[in-house]
């Protein structure tokens, strides 16, 4: 992630009356107006599939553009793809995508600690959405965003238009398909305001239980979890521990099984060559984390784990030789040797002997790590 000079200068926040009135005076509005809906017809099959399709590509372009483009820069993306994000992102009312970066960037840097701005150690719902209440004023975000994001035209497009933009993405677009299907009450009930409040609540679970429930798989050194059922609902950014541990990976499943739907949307328009760069932790970086943090668990019940840190020191030199031997590979590759070059040969036969050891070792240490788990 580039230029976080900014991120210590923390905003100066206030409370907020309009972000009041957002999260609680639309979900006031929608209980409302829903037994009026009801009665007058404007529930239809139509009106729920509309929501549904707008929420998932309104959830798709918070975590694939507010997120993991904007905030992490973990993948470039050409400007008909930055548009699309910016311009459906808006819709889901959770500010600009400068001042949402910016945010966002603060709490990874501070995680957990009195900067961080969803601070899990100040409660539940504070992370959830009492840190939402307040609100810092949009100049001083523009004077002090990280200047990669200032150097983005259709960023500052976004954030000097954001009130624009936003109704037009939150109320305009439900409200043109309520005008063709004849059903205005409907789709502004259900398309727009409990739409924008399903949205809204994903995206703050991730901030809330997210760093309360599931496993910590790759460290325990941060309240983040991984947790499968949340990325079920919130396009894959439940697996929150492999994010904070790796975070400009584009990938938050980083398994092919693992449901990100995000990352599939990242890698399909890669595929039509509408993103570059996306960025992969290392295979044996991702392994050794989710090692010592297994022997980390045992040693916290108490466990004497001297056996299995030979092991994983073992494991460590292995990864790091086989990290240098695929470099050198790609290496040979870009300098234009093919296969059956002896040199490429001889380093792809070295890669299947590590291949070999890494497996072996990891099955030792395995069974080394079940004999000390308490049964
Ligand atoms: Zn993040
Ligand atoms: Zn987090």
């Amino acid at each position: 992630m580039s230029n976080q000079s900014n991120l210590n200068n923390q905003p100066q926040k206030t409370f907020s009356f309009t972000n009041a009135f957002f999260l609680l005076g639309i979900p006031a509005i929608a209980i409302a107006m829903t037994p009026w809906a009801y009665k007058s017809g404007g529930l239809t099959t139509a009106v729920f599939i509309y929501a549904f399709i707008h929420y998932f590509v309104e959830g798709l372009a918070i975590t694939a553009g507010y997120h993991r483009l904007f905030a992490h820069r973990s993948y470039k993306a050409n400007p008909l793809v930055r548009f699309f994000v910016l311009f459906l992102g808006a819709g889901a009312m959770q500010n600009s995508a400068l001042m949402w970066a910016h945010d966002h960037r603060i709490h990874h840097r501070h995680e957990d600690t009195e900067k961080d701005p969803y601070n899990i150690k100040k409660g539940f719902w504070w992370a959830h959405m009492g840190w939402i209440f307040f609100a810092s004023n949009s100049n001083w975000a523009e004077e002090n965003a990280p200047s990669d994001l200032k150097a983005d035209k259709l960023v500052m497009w976004q954030h000097r238009n954001y009130l624009l933009i936003a109704l037009v993405s939150w109320m305009g677009i439900p409200l043109l398909f309520g005008l063709l299907f004849d059903n205005i009450l409907g789709f502004f009930v259900v398309g727009a305001l409990w739409r924008v409040l399903w949205t809204s609540h994903c995206t703050y679970l991730i901030n809330s239980a997210a760093h309360c429930f599931g496993k910590a798989t790759y460290t325990l050194k941060l309240t983040a979890k991984d947790n499968w059922f949340l990325a079920f609902f919130t396009f894959g950014e439940g697996y929150h521990n492999f994010h904070h541990k790796f975070q400009a990976d584009y990938r938050n499943g980083f398994r092919w099984w693992h449901y990100d739907p995000t990352k599939w949307l990242i890698g399909t328009l890669n595929f039509f060559g509408m993103t570059s760069q996306l960025n992969r932790t290392p295979e044996e970086k991702i392994l050794l984390a989710q090692m010592r943090t297994k022997q980390k668990l045992l040693e916290n019940e108490g466990i004497n784990t001297q056996s299995l840190e030979a092991l994983t020191l073992r494991m460590e030199s292995i990864l790091e030789d086989f990290r240098k031997l695929k470099q050198s590979l790609e290496a040979a590759k870009k300098r234009g040797y093919k296969r059956g070059n002896e040199m490429v040969t001889q380093v792809m036969q070295q890669i299947e002997d590590y291949k070999t050891q890494r497996e072996n070792t990891y099955k030792q240490w395995m069974t080394q790590f079940r004999s000390l788990r308490p049964q």
